[in-house]
C-alpha cells in the first residue's frame, strides 16, 4: 500500500468544499481511501467557538475548581462547559475530562482542541464525523472511502495515535472469527479495526503541527474477502472497562 498526501492544501475555511478541494489537488482513483483529519472538516463545518458561547453552570464551576486543585492550573470553566456542552456521558472528571461525545467517541475533553485554531479559542469536532465522510464522499470524482480521523491519546499507554471518528463506503472493521490461524486453529475473537488501523498509518503522514497536510490517499489497500461490520464505538453493555468505572461510581449521564 501507498500513502500520499494531498499536497497544498489552503488554510481551511467556514463552508469550503473539502472533497473539491482535494480532487483539484490529487488524482483519485476508484478503490482508494481518503482520510482527512477532523480539524479541516470541523474548520470546514464552521464548529469554531469561544469560550464566551459557553457561560459555566455550577457544574463546569465545580469541575474546573477541583481540577485547578489538583492540577495547580488555571482552569476556565467555560471550557468545562464546552466539554459537557458536547458530551453525553462523564467517565472521568478528574485529574482530566474523559466524555463520551454525542456520536458515541470517548476522548478527553470532547476532543475539543485549542491548536490550529485561528480566529476561534476552540475547534469543536464534527457534529456527526459519518455524515461528514459521506458528504466528503459524494462529493468525489472516483469511488473512494472516506474517513474522519482524530489524535487521541489511549489508557495504558503513552503517546498519541491516529484514531477514526467517522467513515463511508468502507465497513469499519473486519471481522476474522471462523478463519484459522497457521495451525488450523479457529480464531474466536479477532475483529480488526481497519478503520483505526487506517487512520494510524495516514497520521504519519498528516503530522501534528505545522506540516499543512490534513488529507491523505492510501492506494493499493483492498479490505479483502471477509465480513465487515460497522460496529466501533462499545455501548456500557459490551464494555467491561466502563461497567468497572460505572462500579466505582465514575461514569454516569452528564448534569450541565
Ligand atoms: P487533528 O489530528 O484532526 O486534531 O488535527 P491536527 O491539529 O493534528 O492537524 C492535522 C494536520 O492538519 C497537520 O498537518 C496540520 O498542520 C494540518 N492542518 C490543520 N488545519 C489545517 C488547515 O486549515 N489547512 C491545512 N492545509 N492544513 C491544516
Ligand atoms: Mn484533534
Ligand atoms: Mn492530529
Amino acid at each position: 500500500m501507498e500513502l500520499h498526501a494531498v499536497p497544498d492544501l489552503p488554510e481551511i475555511r467556514p463552508g469550503d468544499d473539502l472533497a473539491e478541494l482535494v480532487a483539484e489537488r490529487i488524482d483519485l482513483e476508484d478503490g482508494d481511501v481518503l482520510t482527512v483529519a477532523s480539524t479541516v472538516v470541523s474548520k470546514a463545518e464552521g464548529r469554531g467557538a469561544d469560550l464566551d458561547d459557553f457561560p459555566a453552570g455550577p457544574r463546569a464551576r465545580e469541575i474546573a475548581t477541583r481540577l485547578e486543585a489538583i492540577t495547580g492550573e488555571r482552569k476556565d470553566p467555560r471550557f468545562a462547559q464546552a466539554v459537557l456542552e458536547e458530551s453525553t456521558e462523564l467517565l472521568m472528571e478528574a485529574p482530566f475530562l474523559l466524555t463520551e461525545s454525542r456520536f458515541g467517541h470517548v476522548s478527553v475533553n470532547a476532543g475539543i482542541d485549542r491548536s490550529n485554531v485561528p480566529d476561534h479559542d476552540l475547534l469543536l469536532l464534527p457534529k456527526r464525523p459519518t455524515a461528514s465522510a459521506e458528504r466528503i464522499r459524494s462529493g468525489l470524482p472516483a469511488d473512494v472511502a472516506v474517513i474522519v480521523t482524530d489524535t487521541c491519546g489511549r489508557p495504558f499507554r503513552h503517546g498519541q495515535r491516529g484514531v477514526a471518528l467517522g467513515w463511508a463506503g468502507m465497513p469499519a472493521s473486519r471481522d476474522w472469527r471462523g478463519e484459522s490461524d497457521r495451525d488450523g486453529r479457529e480464531l474466536g475473537v479477532t475483529v480488526q479495526s481497519v478503520v483505526d488501523e487506517l487512520a494510524a498509518a495516514a497520521n504519519l503522514v498528516t503530522g501534528e503541527g505545522a506540516d499543512g497536510t490534513p488529507a491523505v490517499v492510501v492506494r493499493d489497500w483492498s479490505f479483502g474477502d471477509l465480513e465487515g461490520s460497522d460496529e466501533l464505538f462499545r455501548d456500557v453493555e459490551t464494555d467491561f472497562v466502563r461497567q468497572a468505572l460505572r462500579e466505582w461510581g465514575y461514569d454516569h449521564e452528564v448534569s450541565r
